[in-house]
């Protein structure tokens, strides 16, 4: 059996070439030009190694396979700078492309479609992504909502006052990780005008004060905790009976929308131990404050 004109150089496979280019050639870019044929025939001289037969099949897949790294690497480079860019249509995304391409010079079709289909594909994924990032959100506002609507709180206890001298404190019922919502200053949500009427009556009659104040987009809002609240006449309401800590605060208010109305929640700040009293520092509604704080503060 005869072995063909093995002398004049063995076949050369896609993997050897791939080899040769990338341990003898310049890196391929996306940029770059690619190696010429005389330059591939030098690059073949140097490596005899290989014993390739230089002849026109070898160096035509050589020119092949180079440019098909080179579009490759060119999709990459596509991909990278459109992939963060947002489309609200397929024309758009395709105009993009054939615009990223004529820019570079890179007119080729099967380069084209590559990078319309692949963007495609991440816009499709970072749309699932975000719908589902948003479903999450709903569902924890949904969530916080029915809380604050059945003030139940289950992670919290009222104490009674022989575990204080400052009187009814609120407890971890279980320990409770980071950033979670505790509890709510529930109250009648109040503007601006009704909160210092109501402020100054409840002073008049030398009441004490349970109210929260707090600047919402640009307006003043008070939540007043001072009476029970209509919407839970017979409930004891726990969040207002948070004691005020500027050290050792655990908790930290929180303005969120829940039914377009502005509610102030309080996350853990820290992992909280199981009995551990929860405190917020009262303070903090200072920060909220513009004009009001002035006014409450002398
Ligand atoms: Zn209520």
């Amino acid at each position: 059996m005869t072995r063909g004109n093995e002398t004049s150089g063995n076949k050369a496979t896609h993997a050897t070439i791939r080899e040769i280019i990338n341990t003898y050639m310049e890196p391929i870019s996306a940029y770059g030009n690619l190696p010429t044929s005389v330059q591939v025939k030098d690059t073949l001289n140097g490596v005899p190694d290989y014993q390739l037969s230089v002849d026109k099949k070898t160096l035509k897949s050589f020119n092949d396979i180079m440019h098909n790294m080179q579009r490759k690497a060119r999709l990459n480079d596509c991909i990278e700078h459109l992939q963060k860019s947002t489309f609200t249509n397929e024309d758009e995304l395709e105009n993009a492309v054939t615009a990223f391409l004529c820019e570079r010079q890179w007119s080729n079709t099967k380069l084209k479609k590559q990078c319309i289909s692949k963007l495609k594909v991440a816009t499709k994924e970072r749309n699932d992504f975000r719908a589902s990032r948003r479903n999450a959100q709903r569902q924890q506002e949904q969530q916080m909502l029915s809380s604050v609507q059945d003030q139940k709180w289950p992670l919290v206890v009222i104490a009674g006052s022989k575990h204080s001298r400052k009187g009814r404190t609120v407890l971890a019922k279980c320990n409770i990780p980071r950033n979670t919502v505790v509890c709510d200053y529930h109250g009648e949500l109040l503007t601006y005008d009704e909160g210092l009427l109501r402020y100054e009556q409840y002073g008049d009659n030398n009441e004490n004060v349970y109210m929260f104040s707090f600047n919402y987009q640009g307006r003043n809002y008070w939540i007043d905790a001072v009476r029970q609240c209509r919407c839970h006449p017979k409930t004891r309401i726990k969040g207002r009976l948070l004691n005020h800590s500027m050290k050792t605060a655990n908790v930290v208010p929180r303005i969120v929308l829940l039914n377009q109305l502005p509610h102030i929640l309080f996350f853990a700040k820290q992992d909280i131990a199981i009995s551990e009293e929860i405190l917020f520092d009262y303070g903090v509604q200072r920060d909220r404050l513009s004009e009001l704080q002035d006014w409450m503060l002398s």
